[in-house]
């Protein structure tokens, strides 16, 4: 069983804190260690990506070297997509087909951000004054990029491309849960021709490891993904120094029936968009709004495909639904489950343990699902659904956004009007119609309210990673 360390200017380094052991959510088995990098730890990374970046070697280089070396990492990923899907797989619980299709999502991601970098440029612009006008587009310097445990490479893909393609050094410090992938992308990118020292890896807590990049004088910019609470105590601890943030955080996203909608591609696309990483997605739709003349019909079909889901051993193939992360997370959503029953929501079906081994629970809906409710308006981050009932359009579009959050959601009618219009009332960063898709590498990805600030993938995240600066000539 190997142990894996912090990766500080193109080699693993021990961190200093205690080793801690990685488990495997599907089986309960060790499948390895990590070693802990502490506050000193933390700093000597931050120097070393700080002096990178002074040095220049990365931010100054030509564009197209910048370009070819994302593209290379985009190669490697994809040459090696078999065994960092299976590092996924067996460290955070994904069915292995799942896994592999987030790896492949990686690559496209590093390719995506191989074509923009000489495609997001400074301007000259008409002044009044006698002389030219033009914007630089800077990198910022060291970026920390703090990652989650429920998508580990794939969110760690949106920070660090774009953020190399703009030319910043970066620490990244994964979730305590889930480091490998980040580890293992370090590796490739020091073999796609990356210099040492521009992407380092921190392991550790967040509490520690996290809190001391995120307080490093020396970061300009934090790009963090993970809970709303962490997230507001991150931004707080920017706040001295001015640091530039940017917050993906929770969700608790409506998926919208009206009885006008294909049922059954309804029905299918909802129940993945649900359970979907074992409801452990910031973008699941985990409340269902059905219109009234439809509900019945449309939880009969739900319930009879949530129940049929094929959930269990990672490695099969044939393997839709894979564990919680934890036992402690399992517990938690088992604790949401009593809480539904006590506020007096109606449980169908699920919400049992599976299996002897793993942190398996099958997948549960609840009907009768008040909007005061705390299953309603707390992010379970596990397979359960909340199912109310609405009456026309303007109660629709009421109930979704009676929520602190706004990250997601899904309208589903024929009608394209209506869908537009309760489009454009939805207080949310991304929507998708007669749809549950929520990733496009092309298309801005974040959310409104405490789902966070800023934006991922797309143009947009370039604009996260640099800074404009104005540059005036005189002409005389
Ligand atoms: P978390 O907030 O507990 O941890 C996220 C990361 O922050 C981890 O790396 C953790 O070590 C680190 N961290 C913890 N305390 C810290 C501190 N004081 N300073 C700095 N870093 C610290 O979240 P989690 O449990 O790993 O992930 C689940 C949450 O992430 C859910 O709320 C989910 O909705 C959210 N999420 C959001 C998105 C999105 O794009 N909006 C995507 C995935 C997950």
């Amino acid at each position: 069983m190997s142990t894996h360390h912090p990766f500080v200017d193109g080699e693993p380094h021990a961190g200093s804190g205690e080793e801690a052991p990685i488990h495997n959510p599907a089986t309960g088995e060790q499948i390895g260690s990590v070693s802990r990098a502490d506050r000193a730890d933390v700093g000597r990374a931050v120097e070393i990506a700080r002096h990178r970046f002074d040095e220049g070697i990365w931010r100054k280089a030509p564009v197209r070297r910048r370009r070819d070396v994302l593209r290379a990492i985009a190669d490697l990923i994809r040459a090696d997509q078999e065994r960092l899907a299976g590092l996924e797989s067996a460290n955070a619980g994904k069915p292995i087909t799942a896994a592999r299709g987030e790896i492949g999502a990686v690559a496209t991601t590093f390719d995506y951000y191989a074509g923009a970098v000489d495609k997001f440029h400074g301007q000259t612009i008409p002044g009044n004054a006698n002389g030219t006008l033009m914007t630089f587009r800077e990198p910022i310097g060291v970026c920390a990029a703090i990652t989650p445990w429920n998508f580990p490479m794939l969110i760690l893909g949106w920070k660090v491309a774009p953020a190399l393609a703009m030319g910043n050094s970066i620490v990244v410090k994964p979730a305590e849960l889930t480091p490998l992938t980040a580890l293992a992308l370090a590796e490739l990118a020091l073999q796609a021709g990356l210099p040492p020292g521009v992407l380092n890896v921190v392991t550790g807590r967040g509490s520690e490891a996290g809190e001391a990049l995120v307080r490093h004088p020396d970061v300009r910019k934090i790009s963090f993904t993970g809970s709303t609470v962490v997230g507001a105590g991150v931004m707080a601890a920017a706040a001295p120094d001015i640091k530039r943030v940017s917050l993906e955080l929770g969700g608790k996203s409506a998926g919208i029936v009206f009885a006008d909608t294909d049922l059954d591609t309804c029905v299918e696309s909802s129940i993945f968009a649900v359970y979907d990483n074992a409801g452990q997605d910031c973008c699941a739709r985990s409340r269902l709004l059905v219109e009234e003349s439809i509900a019945d019909e449309f939880v009969g079909r739900f319930v009879e495909r949530a129940g049929a889901l094929m959930i269990g051993d990672t490695a099969d193939e044939t393997t839709e639904m894979g564990p919680l992360i934890t036992p402690a997370q399992r517990e938690s959503v088992e604790r949401y489950i009593q809480l539904g029953i006590d506020e007096g929501a109606k449980l169908v079906c699920g919400g049992e343990r599976v299996g002897q081994v793993g942190n398996f629970l099958s997948p549960a809906v609840f009907t009768d699902a008040g909007s005061e409710m705390k299953i309603v308006q707390e992010e379970i981050f596990g397979p359960v659904v909340a199912v109310s009932t609405f009456a026309n359009e303007d109660e629709a579009m009421e109930l979704a956004n009676d929520s602190i959050y706004g990250l997601s959601g899904s309208i589903w009618t024929r009608d394209i009007g209506r869908a537009l219009r309760v489009a454009r009332g939805m207080e949310t960063g991304m929507l998708s119609i007669n749809s549950s898709s929520s990733v496009h590498i092309e298309a801005p990805f974040g959310g409104v309210k405490a789902s966070g600030i800023g934006r991922e993938q797309g143009m947009a995240a370039l604009e996260h990673y640099s800074e404009y600066k104005s540059v005036f000539i005189a002409n005389d």
